[in-house]
């Protein structure tokens, strides 16, 4: 444990390594509170995780969503956690989660250029007591990359498969009029107006300065940083943290000038974003068959967390899960380039896609939550001694009216997807079943008894459909149940998917003001975590849209507050 007996070669208040959602709102809000703050980023970006995310902030009882959806009091988010996370509700995080979050939202919309929106239906991911159709779930409004100047370069894009046109960022309430421009005069416009933005961009930029979703989030985050005087550091990655007498007095770092002792008077915030791709992580805490691919952005490699365990901090453990999961498929482009593609809600619980085992059985309800999906793909693997995929099987019909997976809606020609064997298809059931190595007859009972299930609009094996994020996904022109049609003829097509953690759900353990804990329980002085770098106070459950950034930016602002010594400005918060 490096100690502080060597001269400092830089002072500040407050220390934040990491850039992404957590570190940004804690070294945004510490400035704002009058600290000195140092922001390190490790890579030459800022966003990590949260910039290519979809930047859903789920806070329950904001102001923001009020007039979106019902119940969305603070009350009836009580009452859905406890359904959800049984005795841990009363973790004082999970409280001070609810309390503090329409704080958080109505500070940053008064003091700096952060501004939320609320969809009107963005259901939470339970069908439980007290779940809200839409209103806890927020986004960014969109920002124009072009006002952060030579700041746009600084943002890091969005994952390659969510653009199209070499950059240009798509919104889900934009694939409408891109698919079908001429089916009426909005979609037309909207089209046209997306387009020639974009034309208009590439002549001067990178990529399209129309930015929403996480991108729209991280650059309002920067603009503000900026704005507050945050002193932002690129390329310094966090090291080792430096602990005198108990006490965390500031850390080293590596930098392209070489080594920097940072000392930081009022403490050090962790928000270098969670587990990532620290291979000694993934091999301690992940099961064996999610190991191999991550969604989080290779400079997220642990750091904060094996930092602060160097220093007694513990992990937290006894979670529902290590980490919350997409399924991704994957396909190497000929740029050497690998594709991974979360199949997060454009096909899975579209009708006439199902999804089966390497025994070729259904395992899940497909239209859940991405995080129940591989839950369930894990728990299905857990007999199989080797990681094996899943496969989302569908007709060519599917692929017709929604895509799947890297293949968008409409493509005629699958020779390039073919080739790359990222879609496999058989002339018959029996054909595709081969291919993928699954039992014939067994997919062909299963195809048979789902389209039986399509016939009468109810899946008595999974209830797909039947609940309001289900149906939110679906298609709403299907009936009598939108995630269900027949599997009509061939031929037919599989994509192989595989469990990919979006976030790590395992990290530090934290108080109510994010302030670490170690072995014995005790408060480690000047040392805060937030983001994935703390333990989610979700436990590893995915109770909504926004559950990871939600209490990142609420635990974030909690760390900046506790720091600048300012939680008595508000007296409704509990002590922490
Ligand atoms: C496709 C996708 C969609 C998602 N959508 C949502 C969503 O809509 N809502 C939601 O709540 N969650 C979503 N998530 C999860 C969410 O994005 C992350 O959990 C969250 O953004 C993590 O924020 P963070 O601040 O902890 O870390 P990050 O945003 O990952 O930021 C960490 C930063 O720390 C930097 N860093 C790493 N090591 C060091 C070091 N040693 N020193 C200094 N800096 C370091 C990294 O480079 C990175 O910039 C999604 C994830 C994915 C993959």
């Amino acid at each position: 444990m490096p100690q502080a007996d060597r001269a400092w070669d830089v002072e500040t208040d407050l220390l934040v390594v990491g850039a992404g959602a957590a570190g940004m709102t804690a070294a945004l809000v510490a400035a704002l509170e009058g600290l000195h703050v140092i922001l390190c980023e490790k890579s030459d970006m800022v966003g990590g995780t949260t910039a290519t995310s979809a930047g859903t902030v789920w806070i329950p009882g904001n102001r923001q969503g009020r007039p979106a959806g019902a119940p969305h009091t603070i009350e009836a988010a009580r009452t859905y956690l406890a359904a959800m996370l049984g005795a841990h509700a009363g973790d004082p995080r999970v409280e001070m989660f609810l309390k503090v979050g329409p704080v958080v939202l109505d500070y940053l919309e008064q003091k700096t250029s952060v501004r939320f929106v609320a969809p009107p239906i963005h259901p939470d991911y339970k069908d439980l007591p007290g779940a809200a159709i839409g209103g806890r779930a927020l986004g960014a409004v969109p920002f124009d990359g072009r006002k952060l100047g030579d700041d746009f370069a600084r943002v890091r894009p969005p994952r390659r498969e969510f653009m199209v046109l070499g950059g240009m960022m798509v919104g889900k309430a934009d694939i409408p009029a891109l698919l079908a421009p001429f089916r009426n005069w909005t979609n037309f416009r909207h089209a046209v107006g997306l387009l020639t933005r974009h034309a208009l961009d590439r002549i001067g930029h990178k990529r399209g300065t129309r930015l929403i979703m996480g991108n729209a989030l991280v650059a309002r985050l920067l603009d503000s940083t900026r704005r507050a005087g945050v002193d932002l550091r690129f390329e310094t990655a966090l090291r080792e943290i430096i602990c005198e007498g108990g006490h965390i007095v500031g850390a080293v770092l590596t930098s392209p000038g070489g080594e920097v002792r940072i000392r930081a008077r009022k403490g050090v915030v962790l928000a270098t974003g969670g587990i990532g791709w620290s291979r000694e992580l993934r091999e301690r805490l992940f099961p064996h068959a999610a190991r191999r691919f991550s969604l989080t952005p290779s400079s997220n490699t642990g750091d904060g967390i094996l930092a602060g365990e160097r220093v007694n901090a513990v992990i937290e453990r006894d979670l529902d899960s290590p980490a919350l999961w997409m399924p991704s498929s994957v396909m190497p482009q000929t740029d050497g380039h690998v594709s991974v593609f979360p199949h997060i809600m454009l096909d899975r619980a579209k009708p006439g896609l199902l999804a089966v085992n390497t025994s070729g059985r259904r395992f899940v309800n497909e239209a859940d939550s991405y995080h129940d999906f591989v839950a369930a793909m894990l728990r299905s693997n857990a007999s199989a001694s080797s990681v094996t995929p899943a496969f989302l099987i569908c007709d060519r019909a599917f692929i017709r009216d929604f895509g799947i997976g890297l293949v968008h809606p409409g493509t005629k020609d699958l020779s390039e997807f073919l080739q790359a064997n990222y879609l496999i298809q058989g002339e018959t059931i029996e054909d595709l079943a081969h291919k993928i190595g699954v039992g014939g007859e067994q997919l062909a009972e299963t195809v048979e008894r789902y389209n039986r299930y399509a016939e009468t609009g109810i899946d008595e094996d999974f209830g797909r459909g039947s609940s309001p994020l289900n149906r939110f996904n679906g298609d709403p022109q299907t009936k009598p149940n939108p995630c269900l049609r027949r599997i009509g003829s061939g031929p037919y097509y599989a994509v192989a998917v595989w469990p990919s953690d979006l976030a790590s759900s395992a990290g530090l353990r934290t108080d109510s003001c994010a302030r670490v804990l170690s072995h014995d329980g005790k408060i480690l002085a000047g040392l805060y975590a937030a983001g994935t770098d703390s333990s989610s106070i979700f436990r590893g459950t995915y109770p909504g849209p926004g559950t990871m950034i939600g209490p990142a930016m609420v635990f974030g602002w909690c760390a900046a507050i506790d720091a600048a010594g300012a939680l008595r400005r508000f007296p409704d918060l509990p002590p922490g």
